[in-house]
């Protein structure tokens, strides 16, 4: 990371999560914070039969796009988690990572940013300009196919 920034050092947490490496690209203006799960697999519970027997089957990684902390620079959030194995019935399922909007690379902050700049009217165009978010993604925020989910956890959050 330059000197010019802010942050000398950042031990970032989140949830499970534990964010292990930072890169910056100077040319590209890119940020990639890389998290890993520090989850227990005795604390994983299988969503399909409730049972707390599982284990750790595969190990995979996901980049999702955040809201980049200066204009026109890009953010990445990268997380690499776990996909268990039930032995009570078999199921697969993949560990949860709380920051991210699902079906969607895009973390819930970054989704919020953007619905709060369309609400003041700026343009898409500009606002995919400005966060490095495809233009339809942003599109898609604008149309409010991720208000459902957004309007959800924001009742989690107040209960
Ligand atoms: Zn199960």
């Amino acid at each position: 990371m330059p000197l010019q920034t802010y942050d000398t050092q950042i031990n970032s947490v989140c949830q499970p999560f534990t964010a292990v490496s930072h890169s910056f690209g100077p040319k590209t203006l890119k940020s990639v914070y890389s998290f890993e799960s520090n989850r227990q697999t005795s604390d994983m519970r299988c969503p399909y039969c409730g049972k707390m027997n599982v284990y750790v089957h595969a190990r995979h990684s996901t980049e999702i796009k955040d809201f980049p902390f200066l204009p026109k620079h890009r953010q990445s959030l990268v997380f690499y988690y776990h996909g268990y194995k039930c032995r009570e019935c078999g199921h697969h399922f993949m560990e949860p990572i709380p920051a991210k909007v699902p079906n969607a690379r895009i973390t819930i902050r970054a989704a919020e940013w953007i619905k709060g700049l369309l609400s003041r009217n700026m343009p898409v165009s500009a606002v995919a300009e400005i966060t490095g978010f495809h233009w339809e993604t942003v599109k898609k925020i604008h149309l409010g196919f991720m208000d459902e989910f957004l309007r959800k956890r924001k009742e989690e959050l107040q209960r």
